[in-house]
């Protein structure tokens, strides 16, 4: 992973509290709700309050080594977001068992399993991407965009934007999630662009551009809206090349005309024009509301620099008729 920042030094799992964290067993585990990448995560009730609580179990590697970096910057981000629209880590818990440390100088050292426990939210975006009317869908891409705004100003990229990550609760409240690949960031800073699940990811990415900012979760989310309407994924590609390939065909082919400086990016080269190489994009959305369309068209510039930002999006006119 070129570029990536490394973690501050020895792991300091006393920062995060664990040494007075609550045991699982003050939770009830009522079923499997999802497979994570480094866990599992399960719907639960606090014994003592009732309150019902999503845990993500973090897998340790028997401790081999240490903590996930990911999941360290998962919980360091988390703790440091808060908005109504980003899913709020409650706590962490540790399963019983021999006590953290075992002695020497590792002292920070724990060798049980970890849990991550969030407020609980009914489903995530998912299962309704494909059929939600059009005033939900309004309602849903203003508050992603306030919380993915708020992201922005904190200088946080979210990197992973799509239906399984974004949580809905109590009747169309909508939080962004699952921040595993998140990371802050700075205007010339360089990142690795394995990022990003590959319906969802940029062209900048796919071009191997490592300086990349915002538009990239922008990207992802013109994506999610396009998805909204036509009630089918927009670019489903199979392999990098082939989403590329998809991108292209209704994006048009990108040039130093239309992308100044996009013929230095390091997979340029390897790419061929399709044709058409004409931008068509808003053909395949004659039929639906115009300004859902001008604002998709504008989430879906091929020039990242030209992307509308998450706070123009909120001040289109999509939002006010
Ligand atoms: P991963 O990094 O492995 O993708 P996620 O945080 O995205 O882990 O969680 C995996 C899945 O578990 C999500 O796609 C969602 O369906 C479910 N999930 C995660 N957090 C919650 C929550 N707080 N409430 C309800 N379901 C959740
Ligand atoms: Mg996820």
């Amino acid at each position: 992973m070129a570029g990536e920042e490394a973690p501050p030094g020895a792991l300091n799992l006393a920062e995060y509290a664990l040494a007075g964290a609550r045991t699982v067993d003050c939770f009830r585990r009522i079923r499997k709700i999802g497979e994570g990448t480094y866990g599992e995560v399960f719907e639960a009730m606090d014994i003592i309050t009732g309150e019902r609580a999503a845990l993500k179990k973090i897998k340790l590697d028997d401790g081999k080594e240490g903590f996930p970096r990911q999941i360290l910057r998962e919980i360091k981000l988390l703790k440091k977001l808060d908005h109504e629209n980003i899913i709020r880590l409650k706590e962490i818990v540790v399963s019983p068992g021999p006590a953290h440390g075992t002695g020497g100088s590792d002292d920070h050292m724990y060798r049980g399993d970890i849990y991550m426990v969030f407020e609980y939210m009914d489903h995530d975006l998912k299962k309704v991407l494909h059929h939600s009317t059009p005033s939900q869908v309004k309602f849903y891409m203003k508050q992603l965009l306030e919380g993915l705004h708020y992201c922005h100003v904190n200088n946080v990229l979210h990197r992973d934007i799509k239906g399984a990550n974004l949580l809905i609760s109590g009747g169309n409240l909508l939080k962004i999630a699952d921040f595993g690949l998140a990371r802050p960031f700075t205007r010339d800073g360089s990142f690795t662009n394995h990022v990003i699940t590959l319906w969802y990811r940029p062209p900048e990415l796919l071009l191997g551009a490592t300086n990349y900012a915002e538009a990239v979760d922008i990207w992802s989310v013109g994506c999610i809206f396009a998805e909204f309407l036509l009630r089918k994924p927009l670019f489903p590609g199979r392999t990098e090349q082939e989403q590329l390939s998809k991108i292209f065909e209704l994006c048009g082919f990108p040039n130093e005309e239309n992308w100044p400086g996009v013929s230095k990016l390091p997979l340029y080269k390897t790419i061929h024009p399709v044709t058409p190489t004409k931008r068509r994009l808003r053909d395949i959305f004659q039929n639906f509301d115009c300004h859902a369309v001008e604002l998709i068209d504008r989430m879906l510039i091929l020039n990242p620099t030209q992307r509308i930002s998450a706070q123009d999006a909120l001040s289109a006119a999509y939002f006010i008729h």
